[in-house]
């Protein structure tokens, strides 16, 4: 069924990133590091926070739902995470399950001592996992997929904590990029696909592993290389070791990182996360151009996009809608005086650039659509005589399940309608995606190879690189809960 909830936030109809992992080991200010690091990585998640630290003698942590700035902002919170080695974790979450016991990073005294684990991705055999070990008595205390690996860590029958992890993480699937702590040591790994990112960077004598660049450019270190899909990396006093535990398997990291996730000014896998999406835009224009007056993008996400659009048309660009970025997810409740005033709450025309103007909107991508609904109507009322709109992402049709908040597949705006429809739905008098070898153009591919992807691109082509097991059986793999399977 298609939303048209006016209510709904503006941000929600988007696909999120669920999570951004930071981890740094042999710098003096580790936790000061790691927090500087999660406000970098605050697109990545917005809804709760922790940072575990370890001081020589013991493991202290912090965790709070809310925005890094605020959680850590605290003298007396960032005394108590002294240490040389601390790893940080931020997450989002829209499903009601942002409760303390799910932030991350998560600790466990286990036999070989203690341990902290945070997680960027989703396990698609979690529930399989979770039930098995349940049987074997495991006790769970957070409805996460992450605390299934911390489970398989503590109970592995392998000697070294190293050993655990590679026997734990040779039982599960799906996506992640894990970064965990012990007392002496620090460990990244990425799966053997390489879904979710991962980067090592460098600070004098420290070395910092995280999500993305930017993450390390707040903190003054600089990039040595993304992390290998199905390396583990173990920092520690002597330095950087890297280990292959996997067996080889192609690599396959999300291509909607370049569309939307990742932050523009962030470096992924040596490409420019911003020149990407500008040659998006410029693709678009090669492949759907129209004759128009002006190239709008929807904001923030739109931008480069337009700027690409704009650059290969020749039709000038204007900031015709203005974002209000001071707009909370609580202001955005119900509240009828509020739902009547939709959209401007976040967006505002920008008229004098609008009226009279045959207008090319160019957005990241069309998710419910219940946000291009509104702009469209928006853009109408400041005067627009045509409204074009263009989108920098094939149309998405399918949920993913390694590690993005996504709707349900039904919700999808492009699994039911072809593009005319979705057209007529949004109110455009034209309606245009980039296609799916075009996307792979403008990332320096010659196009989509349908026996070899170089990139995970389920969300628009159903190809899932990853087996989902714990949706096998279902005819249509949807979004489910961990806590469904509780109940
Ligand atoms: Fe990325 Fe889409 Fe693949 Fe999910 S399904 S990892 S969003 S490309």
């Amino acid at each position: 069924m298609i939303s048209t909830n006016p209510l709904a936030p503006l941000d929600d109809d988007k696909f999120h990133e669920e999570c951004g992992v930071f981890g740094i080991f042999g710098s003096e200010d580790a936790a000061a590091m790691a927090a500087l690091g999660l406000h970098a990585l605050q697109h990545r998640g917005q809804e709760s926070a922790g940072i575990v630290a370890y001081d020589g003698k013991h493991f202290n942590a912090h965790r709070d739902l809310g925005h890094v700035g605020d959680i850590f902002s605290s003298e007396e919170v960032m005394a108590r995470l002294a240490g040389r080695a601390a790893i940080g974790h931020n997450r989002y979450s829209t499903t009601g399950e942002t409760a303390l016991r799910n932030v991350q990073p998560l600790f466990a005294d286990l036999s070989l001592g203690g341990f902290a684990l945070a997680h960027n991705g989703n396990l698609t055999n979690a529930r399989h996992l979770r039930r098995q070990l349940v049987n074997q008595g495991a006790i769970f205390q957070s409805t996460s997929d992450t605390e299934a690996i911390l489970h398989l860590i503590a109970t592995s029958e392998a000697g070294s904590l190293i050993d655990r992890i590679i026997a734990a993480l040779r039982q599960v699937e799906g996506a992640y990029s894990l970064v965990a702590m012990s007392s002496n040591c620090i460990f990244a790994v990425r799966d053997p696909m390489g879904v979710r990112p991962l980067v090592l960077g460098r600070l004098g004598n420290a070395y910092v592993v995280t999500s993305e660049t930017c993450a390390l450019d707040i903190i003054g270190a600089e990039f040595v290389r993304d992390i290998e899909a199905g390396e583990l990396v173990v920092l520690d006093e002597s330095g950087v070791h890297s280990l292959r535990p996997f067996p080889p398997a192609p690599r396959r990291p999300c291509i909607f990182e370049y569309i939307y996730f990742a932050r523009p000014d962030s470096m992924m896998e040596g490409i420019s996360i911003y020149e990407t999406r500008k040659r998006i835009g410029a693709v678009l224009s090669e492949e759907s151009g129209i004759d128009a007056d002006v190239v709008i993008p929807v904001p923030d996400s739109g931008v480069p996009g337009a700027i690409g659009y704009s650059e290969r048309s020749g039709i000038p660009f204007e900031l015709g809608i203005i974002r209000n970025h001071y707009v909370g997810r609580t202001f955005i409740e119900p509240g009828q005086q509020i739902r009547n005033l939709g959209v401007k709450l976040k967006h505002n025309a920008n008229r004098r650039y609008i009226e009279g103007k045959r207008v090319i909107l160019v957005d990241d991508s069309i998710v419910r659509g219940t946000t291009s609904v509104k702009i469209v109507e928006m853009v109408r009322a400041a005067g627009a005589t045509e409204v074009h709109m263009r989108i920098a992402a094939p149309p998405t049709t399918h949920s993913c399940f390694y590690g993005i908040d996504t709707p349900e597949r039904s919700e999808l705006l492009a699994s039911s309608m072809d593009v005319e429809a979705m057209a007529r739905h949004i109110g455009v008098d034209s309606l245009a995606f980039i296609s799916i070898d075009g996307l792979y153009r403008a990332m320096g591919e010659p196009g989509r190879d349908a026996a070899l992807p170089k990139f995970c691109d389920a969300c628009f082509t159903g190809d899932y690189p990853i087996r989902l097991t714990d949706f096998e059986g279902h005819n249509e793999p949807a979004q489910l809960s961990l806590l469904a399977e509780r109940a």
